[in-house]
């Protein structure tokens, strides 16, 4: 059985190229399941991309990350002296490290005296980052190479960026997140100079949604009648076809809230329900024969039992079906760029 992610890699390419130029000093962030396609290719395109820094998400991801990307390795999760303390590659000249304490800072000077680092000031996200009054002292004490700011999602932050930088004079590489190239313009525009270097993740590895899917297999079609009954819970079918396909919990099938596919009435369930127990009240997100079908029960943990109604043609075993999920949450039995 197999769930697969297909890229159509000259047309991905293309789409990042484009993203790059359009948004200079963009720094990739290469993180988690690496967005669906794998940290490793990201790695991989980040090289050929020719951009000088890339960012991680936790220290977990960076050893990995150094020997895939050549260049500077940007760790996103701020170093704790009480969590990171013997992490392998502290020390290694290419990598980053995201202070927002004094402590943190003293005790990996006490690891690595030279060690590179940003310091992460506090923003409205209210996540990690030192007081807008203390990234200045924290910044001088550590010879900082830059001041990273975290935004909320959405717009509106150009006031409160502004802030930190009159906050923090004399620093010049600011890494922002989660700001539009609108207000990166105008941020430009009242600064020139400094430089402005947007962490992008999402933006940049779907620049391009068309060229990629995830396609399925179809493993077994059976006609069953009303009142026939399948999977673990025994829950009673119509009539129509049963389809079972590759793809379940294990590749995060159905573990995405429905919010974007559902209804208000369909949310509700998902909230008082969980969300893998309302999946059968969901369209499930294979498209079978040009619908898509609803899940007989929740996905299982590597295929799923789908429902096809009376009057639409079954599909085929071994016939390839896509699957409309979002990639953050999903894991590929292999990812094949053609
Ligand atoms: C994950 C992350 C990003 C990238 O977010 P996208 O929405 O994928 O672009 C940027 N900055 C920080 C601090 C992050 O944790």
């Amino acid at each position: 059985m197999s769930f697969v992610l297909h890229v159509d890699g000259a047309r991905w390419r293309a789409g990042l190229d484009r993203f790059v130029t359009a948004h200079p000093g963009v720094v990739p962030v290469i993180k988690g399941n690496g967005y669906g396609f794998g940290r490793d290719l990201l790695c991989a395109e980040a090289s050929r991309l020719g951009v000088p820094m890339i960012a991680v998400g936790t220290y977990a991801e960076l050893p990995t990350a150094l020997a895939a990307f050549g260049h500077d390795v940007l760790v996103m999760e701020p170093f704790r002296a009480a969590v990171h303390g013997g992490v392998p590659d502290l020390a290694n000249r290419r990598v980053v490290h995201t202070v927002t304490a004094a402590d943190d800072l003293g005790a990996l000077r006490g690891v690595e005296p030279d060690a590179r680092v940003v310091v992460e000031g506090l923003t409205s996200m209210n996540r990690f980052g030192a007081p807008v009054d203390e990234v200045g002292a924290l910044a001088a004490d550590a010879g900082a190479e830059g001041v990273t700011l975290h935004l909320p999602l959405g717009t509106g932050h150009v006031e409160e960026i502004s802030r930190f930088i009159s906050a923090v004079p004399g620093i010049r590489r600011w890494f922002v997140s989660h700001v539009s190239a609108a207000e990166l313009a105008t941020l430009a525009g009242r600064h020139t100079d400094l430089e402005l270097l947007p962490r992008i993740g999402t933006a940049l590895w779907y620049a391009d949604p068309a060229s990629y899917e995830v396609r399925a297999h179809v493993l077994d079609v059976r006609p069953v009648v009303k009142g026939d009954h399948a999977g673990y819970r025994q829950r009673s079918l119509p009539s129509g076809h049963l389809v079972v396909v590759s793809g379940g919990t294990s590749h995060g099938v159905a573990m995405e809230s429905p919010s974007s596919a559902a209804t208000a009435r369909t949310r509700a369930i998902a909230v008082a329900e969980g969300v893998l127990e309302a999946a059968h009240r969901v369209r499930s997100p294979f498209t079978v024969s040009g619908t898509m079908p609803r899940f007989a029960e929740p996905p299982h943990m590597q295929c799923s039992l789908l429902v096809l109604p009376d009057g639409v043609a079954p599909p085929r075993v071994g016939d390839e079906v896509t699957v409309r999920m979002r990639l953050t949450t999903t894991t590929p039995d292999a990812v094949v760029v053609s």
